[in-house]
């Protein structure tokens, strides 16, 4: 492995392809299926320490923050090329892809001190930003960050944060303005999910996973260095990394998508005799297919278009809508026609299936709910007059 790869994201792939077929060690990954989410955290944690050992996920970071060099292809390059060789994209992956730009971009000191470790999976991060009384519209969140001397204090709570419950940090959202204050009166902080004043509980989904939490904070300290920008900036901050939440979220989810679909093709093939696939099967794949080739040849556009450090800005809400059509469509095909076994098999590959097709439901809501999106794109994207009031 040389500096070289950072440049050359080809040739990355190339000698990535090479390490992640020719690695045994990697075998114990393949096909594994997980009863708990933070069993699978854990265990997908550890892949992550094997990458980083070999130096494959420190491409497309910073050398200032753990990385080896490179941009956001070498990322898509790898979790490309992890679900091509049946290997899962490691779960913190997910708000690495959210949380680490921004990091980099406004926090250059916390991305080096906390970064390496997150890469090496030894922690990883939530994102604070829902509340009970904000989500789609974020500016109306009250989670209040007082200023006392060299450190904040923070009051109020964070709703549905991914991975929130097992998370080492939360990157949160936070008001250090007035109330009225809107979007000028938010900041974004740096918080130790461990800290004083600080209390979790998990929410588990329809599917039984607690793949969410909520935070409370009550007088929770946190030193003013941890601020990701300046007081006052986390608006802007937020949509840095919104760009990121549903660019990059839709390059890997529609990678891990097309896995999903290999998958369901060779078993709906292995059971089925003269190992053909059943009538209308074919049909329906290749139409999910095509919406997974849709998607992801609008995502590699915006993949290269953050490489180049331009901003994609309300431009990524077009790749989160397609993502969403495209794996709300994967796992409706799943449940349909793997059968009466898609309900009632009680094998750990069954299990995953149906609980991936609970969160496929929320492909709509997660990241920014679709409707929102589509407002987001008729507002700022296309710049269509505003609906009348009634
Ligand atoms: C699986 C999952 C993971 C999540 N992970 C995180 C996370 O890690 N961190 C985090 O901070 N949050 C997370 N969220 C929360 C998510 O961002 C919010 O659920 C989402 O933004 C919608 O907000 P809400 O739930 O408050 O719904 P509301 O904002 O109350 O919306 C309810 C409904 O009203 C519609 N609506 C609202 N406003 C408008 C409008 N102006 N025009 C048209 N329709 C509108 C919405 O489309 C939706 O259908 C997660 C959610 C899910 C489901």
């Amino acid at each position: 492995m040389t500096d070289a790869l950072a440049s050359d994201p080809a040739a990355y792939r190339t000698a990535l392809r090479a390490y992640l077929t020719g690695e045994p060690t990697l075998s114990a990954w393949r096909t594994k299926h997980y009863t708990t989410t933070e069993e699978r955290i854990a265990d997908h944690a550890a892949l992550m320490g094997e990458l980083y050992q070999a130096g494959w996920n420190r491409y497309g970071w910073p050398t200032s923050a753990g990385g080896l060099g490179g941009d956001e292809r070498h990322r898509a390059v790898l979790y490309d090329e992890l679900a091509a060789t049946d290997l899962p994209i490691p779960t913190p992956h997910l708000m690495l892809e959210t949380l680490g730009p921004p990091v980099v971009r406004f926090a250059p000191d916390l991305a080096a001190e906390y970064l390496p470790a997150y890469l090496r999976g030894k922690e990883w991060w939530g994102q604070g930003f829902s509340e009970p009384e904000a989500g789609s519209d974020l500016a109306a969140l009250r989670c209040r960050a007082r200023r006392e001397g060299d450190n904040y204090v923070l009051n109020g709570q964070k709703l549905w944060t991914s991975h929130g419950a097992t998370a080492t940090r939360l990157v949160c959202l936070v008001r250090t303005g007035t109330p009225e204050s809107r979007h000028r009166g938010l900041s974004m902080i740096m918080v130790d999910a461990e800290g004083t004043g600080i209390s979790r509980r998990p929410i588990a989904l329809a599917s039984g996973d607690n793949e969410l939490a909520e935070e409370f904070f009550d007088d929770a300290v946190v030193p003013a260095d941890r601020l990701i920008g300046a007081e006052g900036q986390g608006w802007a901050v937020a949509m840095y990394l919104l760009q990121y939440e549903r660019a990059m979220y839709a390059w890997m989810s529609a990678a891990e998508a097309f896995r999903r679909l290999r998958e369901l093709r060779d078993e709906l093939a292995a059971t089925n005799p003269g190992r053909t696939l059943p009538a209308d099967a074919a049909q329906r794949i290749a139409e999910c297919y095509s919406q997974l080739v849709t998607v992801r040849a609008r995502s590699a556009d915006t993949v290269r278009q953050l490489a180049t450090g331009a901003t994609v800005g309300p431009e990524a809400s077009v790749d989160k809508i397609l993502l969403a059509g495209a794996e709300i469509l994967l796992y409706d095909i799943g449940r349909d026609l793997l059968g009466p076994g898609f309900v009632f098999e009680d094998t750990a590959a069954a299990a995953q299936w149906r609980s991936e097709w609970w969160y496929s439901r929320s492909a709509t809501i997660l990241g920014g709910s679709a409707e929102v999106q589509r407002t987001i794109i008729a507002d700022h994207v296309l710049g269509l007059p505003r609906e009348a009031t009634k």
